[in-house]
């Protein structure tokens, strides 16, 4: 035998099981950007590295250790996207969709960070990404997270909690970034290496420092909260208040800074505590600087990010996902005849009940065996075709999940049956 080809390292297969539970948290996505009116935009899975550089920062985790980049070709770097934001920036500024113009749009697809796999961190993951682009006050901010509480409730999520700061504008940020620069330099001995390295180029990084040893000297660092401008104070307060307004907890958090550099004013993450500790599932801010800083016109902009490995992951902890599909009707046919009759019952249904998912069964076998697929497939009904059903022109329906019903109808009859079965199926949702 030849030798196995390995995967990937931290790049994950989706399998069949699991796909049906994607797309039922997919659905509920994308229902709720219909919902809320924002609109889908597809961008490229490589971008020229310079692009992540300039957006996300040099001093950065992503860009300083995480990014696959290499030279294509050509000889020009280019990097798979580890995240959306700066492409739909990209794409915005290049097609004139922020000329005179505020966007809403959504994203989804695979990142790719070069991280040290563990559970809920992966090389490749998927983000389902929101942006407003052109929006300027703290109304958007509440609308955008007042959006993904919606999602954690049409999911029936409780065990997610929201943290909020602001972050000030870049000029203040400014003022924030000396003081810190001069807390840290008098505690130097303490630091570690990648921290010391940060200190003078962005000595903020070092409040997003995952290294427990240094959780001591963050905490006693001074707070961001006390280096506000007003008007982003004034920000900060408004879209506290429509979040106490829409009922949507939240606690404020002054030393959540994110990791990326692009971030002004409003930043926040959902996190939870069931999945150990990668406990972020949604992150955001609000990025006023960027659209300007990638060469367009000055535009206010927030987004957010969902991990959809960690959604995915927490939805199935939640025991909410559906096992059977109670739409889902498998052909049981016995015999040579019975198959034909079956295929043409099959399609027939296919035409007429397009929400009907019809499963004929393939690769023959006798009643017992059918039946076992029939289970295992998770359909809710049997459709029984025998050559005694063929000789009086019967079909046998019977229930494979619960109590319901087990009887013969006339082949005539069948579509008014299954309009039944489909009627009782709505009925019991
Ligand atoms: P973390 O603090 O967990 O590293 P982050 O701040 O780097 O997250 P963002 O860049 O804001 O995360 O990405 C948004 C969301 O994408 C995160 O909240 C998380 O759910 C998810 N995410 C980020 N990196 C990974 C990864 N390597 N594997 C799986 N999911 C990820
Ligand atoms: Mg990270």
């Amino acid at each position: 035998m030849a030798e196995q080809i390995q995967g990937i390292r931290g790049m994950g297969d989706v399998l069949p099981g699991d796909t049906q539970i994607w797309q039922s948290v997919e659905a509920v996505l994308q229902q709720t950007m219909q919902a809320y009116v924002y609109q889908e935009i597809r961008i490229p899975i490589v971008e020229r590295t310079e692009l992540f550089e300039r957006s996300i920062g040099e001093v950065t985790d992503i860009v300083e250790k995480e990014m696959y980049s290499f030279a294509d070709r050509n000889g020009e770097s280019i990097s798979l996207r580890p995240e959306a934001t700066a492409g739909i920036v990209r794409a915005g500024i290049s097609h004139g969709l922020l000329h005179n113009q505020k966007q809403k749009l959504w994203c989804a697809g695979p990142m790719f960070r070069y991280e040290k796999p563990q559970k809920g961190r992966y090389r490749q993951f998927h983000q389902f990404d929101v942006e407003a682009l052109g929006y300027e006050g703290p109304d958007i901010d509440a609308e955008l997270i007042m959006m993904s509480a919606r999602i954690w409730s049409e999911l029936k999520l409780d065990a997610v909690e929201l943290q909020l700061n602001s972050l000030g504008t870049l000029q203040s940020r400014k003022k924030y970034r000396d003081v810190l620069t001069e807390y840290f330099s008098s505690h130097e001995d303490v630091l570690d290496a990648d921290s010391r390295q940060r200190l003078h180029r962005n000595p903020m990084r070092i409040l997003d420092s995952k290294n427990p040893e240094m959780e001591p000297v963050i905490q006693r660092a001074p707070k961001i909260n006390e280096y506000l401008d007003s008007a982003s104070a004034n920000h900060f307060e408004v879209l506290q208040q429509l979040l106490s307004d829409a009922g949507i907890a939240f606690t404020v958090n002054p030393r959540l800074v994110r990791g990326l550099d692009y971030y002004t004013r409003t930043v926040f993450e959902w996190v939870t505590d069931r999945l150990g500790s990668q406990g972020a599932i949604c992150s955001g801010g609000r990025y006023d600087g960027l659209v300007e800083q990638l060469g367009g016109k000055s535009t206010p902009a927030i987004g957010w990010a969902i991990g959809m490995e960690r959604l995915v992951e927490l939805h199935k902890l939640s025991g909410r996902t559906d096992a059977g599909n109670e739409r889902h009707v498998y052909i049981v046919a016995v015999g040579d005849e019975a198959s034909r009759t079956g295929f043409r019952i099959a399609e027939t249904l296919r035409s007429e009940h397009p929400n009907l998912c019809v499963e004929m069964n393939s690769g023959g076998g006798g009643f017992k065996s059918q039946f076992k697929r029939a289970d295992r497939s998770g359909a809710a009904l049997a459709l029984i075709l025998g050559e005694e059903e063929l000789k009086s022109e019967l079909i046998g329906l019977k229930a494979l999940r619960e109590e319901g019903i087990q009887k013969q109808v006339a082949l005539a009859d069948l579509n008014t049956a299954i309009v039944d079965f489909l009627q009782s199926s709505t009925n019991t949702n």
